[in-house]
């Protein structure tokens, strides 16, 4: 008789374990299969993390030569490339190995294998050349996503790379050529400008960064070039030949035909999301034809009962985050209870330095949905905390309903943002308003004093400190 379970989940990634791990609280018996050999998903084996580590490490590589303004002199910095990779791997370690901890204590059952559905309640591992089936009474879908790239350049893992390649590069590319100016191509972008690579990226958009506010971009657009990132917008790439272990990279640019030499191209145009092995036609579950995602109703139930999908296999950004809360709610649900995600409050953030980090509406949406809003804005430059710091780049921007005042989008780019927007989501996932956060006593001196101060202007018409 196979085993049975009250929930079985097809991936371990954030969205995967947290399912898991909170229907196990709450008394659910419950499975997970994953194919990789570690837990963690996308997100702790070849995404957030390892790139976070290597954002974070070559962040103090390029900061330490700026210490002499500090009265700290250093001497000669040198890169020690293999051991800043080394530690990297050892955070995944770690990390991997801490939900492995979790699924015992929380009494998880791991599955390896590579999981297809079968008929109802019922999938299909194979794991070592072994098939074995597994029932249960709601089935989740957490499959996450996968690299793409574009039609006529594969990708071979060494010349023309996905992100998780280009997260163990094992010596610094002298050009590396990036297609796709967003989280990815920007993230590991600066990682190797940082360590000493020239670093190129060709954008298809006028812009770079899509879903973010465009006077933000601006900024961070400026900041990257000053740090010596090269851009080409406008810029459709066409082919790419390899040639005696070089790339060529051939795009129409507005200017007409253009080719750039270099010796890496990572592809950053976007992930699909990771269906191919579930057998998912068979099974009747409907999928967007545009965009591949897994059809979802309110519930995370998909075209057939029982069988439920989350995290970046569904519609949505895909963040690791939004992925984890989609995968608690999930369970809270299955176990009766009642639970929902506030979609409006959904953060994000790109690791840039500054960070950039935003909630809530861009001002070009406000404008295309014809709302009426005001605007609050503050740099950092004149803050005491950004000045000891020495990091006074970067603005907050604040916008509220012109009428009501309640809070519609919040976006900083700025030291820390990333940690700073947590109280702009938390005021908004209370429906607050900008004078709601203008009113919250920041620490002083600290860098959130330029989201007190915004708010400020947005809620009174000025800042304090004007
Ligand atoms: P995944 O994390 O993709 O997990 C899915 C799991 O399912 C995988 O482990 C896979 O092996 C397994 N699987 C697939 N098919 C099967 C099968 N048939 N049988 C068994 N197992 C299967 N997001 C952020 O919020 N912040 C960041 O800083 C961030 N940085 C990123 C950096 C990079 C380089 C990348 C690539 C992504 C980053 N992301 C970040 C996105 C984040 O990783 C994803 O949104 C998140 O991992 C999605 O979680 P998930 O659970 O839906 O799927
Ligand atoms: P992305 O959607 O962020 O950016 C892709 C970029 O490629 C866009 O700017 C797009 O206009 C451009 N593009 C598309 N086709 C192109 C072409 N033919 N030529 C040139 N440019 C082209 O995708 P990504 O950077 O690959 O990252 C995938 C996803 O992973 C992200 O959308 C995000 O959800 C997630 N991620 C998140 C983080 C984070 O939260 N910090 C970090 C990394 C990845």
């Amino acid at each position: 008789m196979p085993e049975t379970y009250d929930v079985l989940i097809i991936g371990g990634g954030p969205g995967g374990y947290a399912c898991a791990l909170r229907a196990a609280q709450l008394g659910l018996k419950a499975a997970v299969v994953e194919k990789r050999p570690t837990l963690g998903g996308t997100c702790l084996n070849v995404g957030c993390i390892p790139s976070k580590a290597l954002l974070d490490s070559s962040e103090r590589f390029a900061e330490i030569k700026k210490l002499a303004k500090h009265g700290i002199n250093v001497g000669n910095v040198s890169l020690d490339l293999a051991r800043m990779l080394a530690r990297k791997n050892q955070i995944v370690e770690d990390l991997t190995k801490g939900v492995a901890f979790l699924f015992r204590k929380n009494k998880v059952t791991l599955i390896p294998g590579t999981a297809k559905l079968l008929g109802r309640g019922k999938v299909q591992v194979v794991a070592d050349g072994q098939t074995n089936s597994v029932e249960a009474k709601s089935i989740v879908l957490a499959t996450g996503s996968e690299p793409i790239s574009l039609p006529g350049m594969p990708l071979d893992g060494e010349h023309v790379v996905s992100s998780t390649e280009a997260l163990s590069f094992e010596k610094v590319p002298e050009h590396l050529i990036v297609v796709g100016g967003g989280y990815i191509g920007l993230e590991l972008g600066s990682v190797w400008l940082r360590l000493g690579s020239k670093v190129t990226v060709l954008e298809f958009l006028p812009r770079i960064l899509p879903q973010t506010d465009t006077e933000i971009v601006g900024l961070v657009h400026k900041s990257l070039m000053k740090q010596g990132m090269l851009f080409h917008l406008d810029t459709k790439v066409t082919a790419i030949e390899r040639r005696d272990g070089k790339v060529r990279v051939m795009a129409q640019s507005r200017g007409g035909d253009v080719a750039f030499d270099g010796d890496k191209v990572l592809m950053a145009v976007g992930r699909r999301p990771a269906t191919a092995s579930l057998g998912l036609e068979e099974a009747g579950i409907r999928v967007d034809a545009k965009t591949g995602r897994v059809a979802v109703d309110k519930d995370y139930q998909t075209s057939v009962a029982g069988v439920y999908a989350i995290g970046d296999l569904i519609d949505g950004p895909m963040l690791a985050h939004k992925a984890q809360n989609e995968g608690e709610v999930l369970a809270e649900r299955l176990a009766g209870k009642q639970a929902f995600v506030n979609y409006q409050a959904i953060p994000s953030v790109v690791y840039l330095w500054p960070e950039v980090a935003s909630v809530g509406q861009t001002e070009e949406q406000l404008k295309d949905a014809g709302r009426k809003y005001k605007v609050g804005k503050f740099p950092f430059q004149p803050l005491g905390r950004a000045k000891c710091l020495d990091e006074s780049e970067g603005l907050v921007k604040i916008l509220a309903d012109a009428q009501t005042d309640r809070l519609l989008g919040v976006h900083i780019f700025g030291p820390r943002a990333s940690d700073m927007i947590a109280e702009a989501v938390a005021v908004m996932e209370y429906s607050g308003s900008a004078e709601d956060l203008a009113r919250i006593c920041h620490g002083h001196p600290s860098l959130s004093e330029a989201v007190g101060e915004a708010a400020r202007h947005a809620a009174f018409g000025a800042p304090l400190h004007a």
